[in-house]
């Protein structure tokens, strides 16, 4: 694959991408530094890292900023999608996947980076198992499908819907429930929500208790 070549020097980016990989490794550190870069390729770099706030080194320990943090999200959230696209779309026929991958982050243009995570349906991993950390989209995606359930206590009475699940930490409740026939699939409907919410399933009405019942997540009706 013949890529573009262009003049911006990537050394910080790529030195923000070993700090975030040791990072996961809980080493992040001036040795460990040392031993991933022997010949302090990166030397220079890092104190223009420092000098511009992205990164603190205090004794042997290199912490990222906040700022530092951030860009260096992103370079590998660019990085691990680049390689999801090149393993996913290219599969065998990519020639040297991690070099790709790593030329390809530097080429992709910002606003592209979220069309190709929706693209590939958001990710999680990068094909080494690694994790891509989520952009604006994913977190737009997680609503929408939040938006598609709603706690029971929501449904207006006498509309009809779907028991989605239980969302509840509390075994000896969610047995109650079940054994009361409140499972997945279940239709329900609210009869009442004052003085008591009492709730229609299978032709049984059932007295809930709000806090019990805001546990109960049911597929939201369409609006008519
Ligand atoms: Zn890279
Ligand atoms: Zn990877
Ligand atoms: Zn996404």
């Amino acid at each position: 694959m013949e890529l573009v070549k262009h003049h911006k020097d990537h050394t910080k980016d790529e030195l923000l991408e070993m700090l975030w990989h040791l990072g996961e490794k809980g080493r992040l550190t001036l040795n460990s530094l040392k031993e991933t870069d022997p010949e302090n390729i990166f030397g220079a770099a890092l104190g223009e890292l420092a000098a511009a706030g992205t990164v603190q080194i205090e004794g042997d320990r290199i912490s990222l900023t906040q700022k530092g943090q951030a860009t260096a999200r992103d370079i590998i959230r660019r990085h691990r999608l680049a390689e999801r696209l090149i393993n996913d779309v290219l599969g065998e026929k990519a020639k040297n996947p991690d070099l790709a991958a790593c030329e390809f982050e530097h080429i992709l243009a910002p606003e592209l980076v979220d069309s190709i995570c929706i693209l590939l349906g958001h990710p999680r991993t990068c094909p080494h198992g690694k994790e891509i950390p989520e952009g604006a989209c994913c977190r737009a995606a997680k609503d929408e499908i939040k938006s598609l359930v709603m706690p029971l206590t929501e449904l207006k009475i006498g509309v009809a819907a779907r028991v989605a699940g239980i969302n509840t930490k509390d075994e000896p409740r969610m047995h109650k429930l079940l054994a009361m026939g409140i499972t997945p699939g279940t239709s329900v409907k609210v009869h009442q929500k004052y003085p008591a919410l009492v709730i229609e399933a299978d032709q049984s009405q059932i007295a809930l208790e709000n806090a019990v019942a805001e546990e109960i997540v049911v597929w939201r009706p369409a609006e008519k």
